[in-house]
């Protein structure tokens, strides 16, 4: 039997948002935590859009050490504000085990990108937090790869895994990662996780958001997890996959128009 994840401490200001079989969970927000005003107005765009949940990097894991790397500790502390503000439960990512009491203290959910999906003693740490942890696909990992790193999580007793398919890397260099698609079905079928999608990662590029989300909705993904940026011109991390305006609009007419769940 497919799992629903919960996300977010319940009770005044802060709602429970389920991710699961019988929902389907939209979360946006900025790539990074840049300001208070940005992240808040990000997070009003995305929860006008229909956002549940809000993301935002604090510590960025970025391919040149030169680049801009989060605000760390501030990032996380603007965050908690905004999701205080919004009542959006907050997902950010957590680069390294040493952080994961701190980031766990502010935020609702725990992110492992990418690049450390075989950090195993991450993933431990991430599963002894005892909070929910969304788990990125390895971009060269294979499916197999990353259900075991979830078994990572779980062997230390923590069930609460959401599987996150943000891309691959292959030959085509039209997009930055290559969408897989059909890891969603194959998930389904291997395991009982919940599992959405991250078309803003996978694509790199914001023309290609809506599209891939409609994808993510019609194979039947639990969910989509959306870059927003008030400005992405300024945007300090991956500007060009930043939606707003009538992109955001429509991303938010494609999520509604789902059927409901019976
Ligand atoms: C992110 O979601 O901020 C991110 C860096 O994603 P990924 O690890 O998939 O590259």
């Amino acid at each position: 039997e497919r799992s629903t994840v919960w996300v977010g401490k319940g009770g005044a200001g802060n709602k429970r948002v389920p991710i699961g079989p019988d929902t389907f969970t939209f979360m946006a927000g900025p790539c990074a935590v840049e300001s208070p005003e940005q992240t808040l107005e990000a997070a009003r765009m995305a929860q006008s859009a229909g956002a549940t949940i809000l993301r935002g990097g604090a510590y960025k894991p970025r391919t040149s050490p030169y680049a801009f790397q989060g605000l760390g500790v501030r990032g996380l502390e603007i965050l908690a504000d905004v999701g205080a503000a919004t009542g959006m439960p907050v997902v950010t990512e957590v680069v390294d085990a040493r952080d994961v009491p701190v980031v766990a203290e502010h935020a609702d959910m725990l992110q492992i990108g990418t690049r450390n999906m075989a950090n195993f003693g991450l993933l431990q740490a991430a599963g002894d937090s005892g909070m929910p942890v969304l788990l990125k696909r390895g971009m060269t990992a294979t499916i197999e790869e990353w259900l075991m790193a979830a078994e990572y999580i779980a062997q230390r007793g923590n069930l609460d895994v959401v599987l996150c398919e943000r891309g691959i890397r292959t030959f085509e260099p039209s997009t930055r990662n290559t969408l897989d698609i059909s890891a969603v079905p194959v998930v389904q079928a291997t395991s009982h996780l919940p599992v959405i999608v991250d078309p803003s990662h996978a694509a790199g590029r914001k023309d290609l958001v809506v599209p891939l989300s409609r994808a993510a909705i019609a194979v039947g993904a639990d969910g989509i997890i959306v870059d927003v940026h008030p400005d992405p011109e300024t945007a300090l991390c991956d500007g060009p996959q930043a939606l707003l305006g009538n992109d955001l609009r429509e991303l938010a007419q494609a999520c509604r128009r789902l059927p409901p769940v019976v």
